[in-house]
């Protein structure tokens, strides 16, 4: 049986939550990401991507007119710093390292995302606070 005398906190999901104990919850919580920000390696933003080419060579297999065979695949990571797209090529023996960087990287962003949520949600529950207190 569900109790409708909660339903004015409840109605949206995105309400500020309220109360000491809730202020408590968000600092674990990035105490929680704070951790796992920690344990990450290195983290490298991009994409990789397989690119599969054709040489100069005449006659080369991949040239050929009924079954042509390109080279490949070879692994290109592209990625923007300061406002400046780059890509590289990245040897197959690099290729775990590098998948294990952006993998690390993709984790340290939706992990600051969370840390920047719980930020912003603690901040409007404190001034909710203190508006309630003048009241
Ligand atoms: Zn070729």
């Amino acid at each position: 049986m569900k109790n409708h005398q909660n339903d004015d906190i409840v109605k949206t999901p995105d309400a500020p939550p309220q109360g000491a104990d809730v202020e408590e919850a968000l600092l674990l919580r990035i105490k929680g990401i704070k951790k796992k920000i920690a344990r990450l390696g290195e983290i490298r933003p991009g994409t990789l991507t397989e690119q599969y080419n054709v040489c100069g060579r005449k006659n080369c297999r991949c040239k050929d007119k009924a079954n042509p065979q390109k080279h490949g695949p070879y692994y290109q990571l592209s990625y923007t710093r300061n406002g400046k797209s780059t890509s590289e090529f990245v040897r197959e023996d690099d290729l775990k390292r590098v998948r294990g960087q952006l993998a690390d990287y993709q984790k340290f962003a939706a992990l600051k995302d969370e840390w920047v949520g719980a930020s912003i949600d603690l901040a409007k529950l404190r001034r909710e606070r203190r508006k309630a207190e003048k009241a």
